[in-house]
Formats: structure tokens, C-alpha cells, sequence
């Protein structure tokens, strides 16, 4: 029985997360998708609460395949790298292996003595949160780059809006 954790921000939840989940699926008997920075929202680099991502998340992962387990566990941050997967574990099912990408996550992980697999980036050049936020604060051809479950999510709470807004500044010029 093996149980693997896959760690983002997932600001939003996109087309290659959801390709890696699916990759992942066929390696391991139970999933825990674990949704880093969870206290941050509301700002241009991470819009969505921890609820929403949970949301977008479950609904995403749902009829990937019935016979794996998953699990969506919020993690906030803490100011300090040498104990975050020890805080990690204390928040999360137990796990075996951890799927990551991201060089500072296999860092510490592998400090740690977990084993961490890497998996194949996917369209990188258009599957990428930061350009994704970009199209969906001009609001123009964000919708084709996520899951359906997503662009639901995001306008049942009004997102597009919301990245907008705290794009925005209150800056006025002077007269
Ligand atoms: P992310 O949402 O950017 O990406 C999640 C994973 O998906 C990464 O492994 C990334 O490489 C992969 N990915 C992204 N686009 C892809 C694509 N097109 N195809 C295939 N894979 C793709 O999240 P992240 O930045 O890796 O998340 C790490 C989280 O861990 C953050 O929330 C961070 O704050 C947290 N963290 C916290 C601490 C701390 O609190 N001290 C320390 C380390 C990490």
C-alpha cells in the first residue's frame, strides 16, 4: 500500500497539475493532494482561500479513477525551512512518497529522508500559474487552460473580478 503526498499552491488548480495527478494515480494506492500557503489569499500572487483551492481541487479529482483515495489537505506556511516538513507531516495523512517539481520542496524533503519523485512538466509555456493570473486579470483565454470544475469554482465566487480588483491601486495622481 502506498500513499503519495503532491504538494502546490495550485493558484489556480491547472490542465498540468491535473495531468501530473493523473500520472500519479497510476503509481500509488492513496493520494494527498496538499495545498500549500493555504493562510494566503486575496493578493495578485495567490487569489484564492485555501476553501476555494479545496473546491476546485475535489471537484477536479473526482472521476480521475475511482479506485484511488484523495485526500486535500491545506498546509499554511511557516516561517522557518528546516522544520516545514515536519510541520507538513503533523497537518497530513501519513505518506511514503512525495511528488514535487520545485527545487526548494525536494530540498527539504530530501533532507528529510523522504523519497520525492519528479514528474514531466506539462505546456509549460502556457500551464504556468503566473501567466494564467495574467490572462485571467485581462480575462481573456484563461478558461481552456484549467479543469471545468475550476472555471466553475472561479466564477461562483467571482474571481475574475477579485484579481482585478487587488491588481488595482489606489494610487491617484496629484493634481
Ligand atoms: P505550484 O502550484 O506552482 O506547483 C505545484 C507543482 O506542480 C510543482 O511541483 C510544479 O513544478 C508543478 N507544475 C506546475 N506547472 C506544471 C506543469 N505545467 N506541468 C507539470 N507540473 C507542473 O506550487 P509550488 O510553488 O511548487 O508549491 C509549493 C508549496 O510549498 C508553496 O505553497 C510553498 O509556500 C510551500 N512551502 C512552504 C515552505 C514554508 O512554509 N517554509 C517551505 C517550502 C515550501
Amino acid at each position: 500500500m502506498t500513499r503519495g503526498l503532491y504538494i502546490g499552491r495550485f493558484q489556480p488548480y491547472h490542465d498540468g497539475h491535473q495531468q501530473v495527478v493523473e500520472d500519479i494515480v497510476t503509481e500509488v494506492d492513496e493520494l494527498i493532494i496538499a495545498i500549500g500557503s493555504a493562510d494566503r489569499s486575496h493578493t495578485q500572487r495567490d487569489p484564492f482561500t485555501a476553501g476555494e483551492r479545496i473546491m476546485m481541487i475535489t471537484k477536479s479529482v473526482a472521476d480521475i479513477d475511482d479506485d484511488v483515495v484523495t485526500y486535500v489537505v491545506p498546509i499554511e506556511d511557516i516561517n522557518r525551512n528546516s522544520v516545514w516538513v515536519s510541520h507538513l507531516e503533523s497537518m497530513s495523512p501519513r505518506f511514503e512518497v512525495a511528488y514535487s517539481n520545485n527545487p526548494l520542496v525536494i530540498q527539504l524533503f530530501e533532507e528529510s529522508g523522504t523519497t520525492v519523485r519528479q514528474s514531466p512538466m506539462f505546456d509549460r509555456d502556457v500551464l504556468k500559474g503566473s501567466k494564467i493570473r495574467k490572462k485571467m486579470a485581462a480575462d481573456d483565454g484563461w478558461r481552456s487552460l484549467l479543469p471545468q470544475p475550476v472555471v466553475d469554482t472561479i466564477e461562483e465566487i467571482d474571481g475574475i473580478e477579485r484579481i482585478q480588483r487587488v491588481g488595482d491601486t489606489d494610487n491617484v495622481p496629484l493634481e
